[in-house]
């Protein structure tokens, strides 16, 4: 049977992270469109709470270059220049999930991106509920963060960074104290090719049309919350941070 390397890394990590706090979250699924602020949320979750996040990119690019079984089918169908089947995803994901660094919770990035796998996930947790391995509650906690079209198109367009530290600006709500420039080192800023309007826009109308059907399931098992996520950064956190806290009181 095909595992990940690295295992006991993330065992001894695990170890670590349970001594520090033993409270379980159980998965975590954040919804949004991109430029909602998901990245910036996923990393306060996992720093607050100390559990990984479970990125789908990274999980299939891990087993591509490890050259696993499941890596190695996922090669050849990218080759080809197919998507790769939600099947494979789906084992990819089970694989990952079993892991020690995952006992307590996980972010999930990326997954579920389509309604079958948010069904294929519960029928996944539901099994662990009889499984002894896996105490705990086990149904995810699904936040997604609403925020309006235009305010968003705004956002990410108006970014502007330094290709030499890497620092965000942005010309309407963050703008650098000289038009441009880098106020840390002095770089002439950039926008990057994906904060480009002809090149967001597609990909958020991508979005809604992919994750409308997994919001929908979540509404329909009567466990979507809701979140304003054109609040500032900060207020969205405390809300996530509260949302969380009482799941796991
Ligand atoms: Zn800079």
């Amino acid at each position: 049977m095909w595992e990940a390397a690295g295992n006991t890394v993330r065992e001894a990590l695990a170890n670590s992270m349970a001594q520090e706090t033993s409270r379980d979250l159980g998965p975590v699924v954040l919804l949004g469109p991109p430029g909602a602020g998901k990245g910036t949320q996923s990393k306060r979750i996992m720093e607050k709470y100390l559990i990984p996040q479970v990125s789908t990119g990274d999980i299939l690019r891990q087993n591509v270059d490890q050259g696993t079984e499941l890596g190695h089918i996922a090669k050849a169908v990218m080759a080809r220049g197919e998507l790769v089947s939600d099947d494979l995803v789906c084992e990819m994901v089970r694989l990952r999930l079993k892991e020690p660094d995952c006992k307590r919770g996980y972010v999930l990035d990326g997954f579920p991106r389509t309604a079958a796998q948010a069904g294929w996930l519960d029928a996944l947790l539901d099994d662990r509920l009889f499984d002894n391995s896996r105490p705990t509650r086990a149904w995810p906690i699904v936040i997604r963060l609403d925020v309006d079209y235009n305010q968003l198109l705004l956002r990410i367009t108006g970014r502007r960074s330094c290709p030499t530290c890497g620092r965000i600006y942005n010309v309407r709500f963050q703008p650098a104290s000289v038009d441009c420039v880098c106020d840390i080192d002095g770089t002439r800023l950039i926008t990057r090719n994906d904060d480009r309007l002809e090149v967001i826009q597609p990909r958020i109308t991508a979005y809604q049309e992919q994750t409308r059907p997994v919001a929908d399931y979540y509404q329909r098992t009567g466990r979507l919350i809701s979140l304003n996520g054109d609040q500032p950064m900060d207020v969205v956190t405390e809300h996530i941070f509260r949302i969380l806290d009482d799941h796991h009181a």
